[in-house]
């Protein structure tokens, strides 16, 4: 259902490298599209990793995140950079980001893999095993193996020195997870396959068993369940017969990689953490990219779609997520292209002009 409240407040945090220049492509499709539905934004932009260590010392200061919590969705391009990678810990970008999420309590990562019909030549895959693929990754981030304790070094009872991870899941966290999968999955293709390791680890026993009971209140959503090993084959030999696929922090950050290289291209991939309640943050899922940085070159497609993710899952603004996702289609079918995904026969633009682009066809767009 459309939301009642047609003001919103956004956080955007631009970040490092490419970000910047994303980021403000972003922005501008934001109020355009925004306006052209009578949605008023308002923006309020803040320093996040390598820019604010540079200013304030630290990668996530005090006041981006109280103004994050605050806003109803965060917009952010990237962090990074050569210049902090020698940093220690708690002084590198990354560590800000990893602060963030933490601080937003965005426990659902939302990875889209989808092959657009005017790339399907940048996919690893096959033309005839790429095209047509639109799938979901929904993977766990704030629990399980990466989070779970005990864990640390040691030795054991024969005196070996040992690493040790736990792999822990609470009901309350897979139910929770579960019930964005089902309701994305609700809005998408109507299926869900959970992905797990039940026939060897208790984890995810547990984790089947909990997806299981709750299928019962989301019967219009047809529920699999598949091991990860195989998982991990079928997406790369027929990945169109996933829609959306739920998974644990480990199983998701690795299945998620490699269904966005069936896609190809990275510059092209959103993403969107979300939360019980409070603002989501949404980012594209490619880094920095320190090498192209400031020369005009980077594709902003990755970030106008996280915002058009925003829109959907964020504010709950569906039609003007449409919007935005149609004019990225168009502006792809007048065959404008930034350097990463050119070939021949389409045209170059560098990032501000693909920009320009996307806002026409936002305008043009019925
Ligand atoms: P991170 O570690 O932050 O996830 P990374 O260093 O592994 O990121 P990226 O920063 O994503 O990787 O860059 C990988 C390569 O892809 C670089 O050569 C970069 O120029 C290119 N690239 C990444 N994003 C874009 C983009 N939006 N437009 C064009 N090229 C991009
Ligand atoms: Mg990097």
């Amino acid at each position: 259902a459309p939301s009642t409240k047609r003001s919103y407040s956004i956080t955007l945090l631009p970040g490092d490298g490419i970000g910047p220049e994303v980021v403000s492509v972003a922005k501008d499709v934001l109020l355009l599209a925004g306006s052209l539905h009578g949605i008023k934004l308002d923006f309020q932009e803040k320093l996040l990793g390598g820019a604010a260590l540079d200013a304030t010392g630290v990668p996530l200061p005090d006041d981006t995140l109280s103004v994050a919590k605050q806003s109803d969705a965060v917009l952010l391009g990237a962090i990074g950079g050569y210049k902090w990678d020698k940093n220690e810990k708690h002084l590198k970008p990354e560590t800000g980001l990893l602060q963030l999420r933490e601080g937003l309590q965005v426990f659902a990562n939302l990875r889209p893999a989808k092959v657009f019909p005017q790339l399907v030549d940048a996919s690893t895959l096959k033309r005839e095993v790429a095209e047509g693929v639109d799938l979901m990754v929904v993977r766990e981030l704030t629990g399980g193996i990466y989070f779970g304790k005990p864990r640390g070094f040691g030795t054991n009872e024969h005196g070996d020195e040992i690493g040790f991870n736990t792999e822990i899941y609470a009901a309350h966290e897979v139910d929770r997870i579960a019930r964005v999968a089902f309701n994305i999955a609700r809005k998408r293709g109507g299926k869900l396959c959970s992905v797990d390791k039940a026939n060897v680890l208790e984890a995810s026993m547990f984790w089947r068993k909990r997806v299981l009971a709750l299928a019962e209140e989301y019967s219009d959503v047809e529920l699999s369940h598949m091991y990860v090993d195989n998982a991990s084959m079928q997406l790369i030999r027929y990945p169109k017969q996933f829609d959306t696929i739920v998974t644990n922090n480990i199983f998701g950050d690795i299945l998620s990689d490699e269904a966005s290289m069936i896609t190809g291209s990275i510059g092209m991939l959103p993403s969107a953490s979300l939360g019980d309640s409070g603002p989501g943050l949404f980012e594209p899922i490619h880094g920095s990219a320190p090498d192209i940085a400031g020369q005009d070159k980077a594709n902003p497609f990755a970030t106008v779609l996280s915002a058009a993710m925003l829109l959907r899952y964020g504010l709950g603004e569906e039609k003007v997520a449409d919007r935005i996702e149609s004019a990225v289609l168009e502006t792809l079918n007048k065959g404008f292209r930034t350097a990463d995904i050119y070939s021949a026969g389409t045209k170059l633009v560098g990032c501000k002009q693909l920009g320009e682009e996307i806002l026409k066809s936002v305008e043009s767009h019925v």
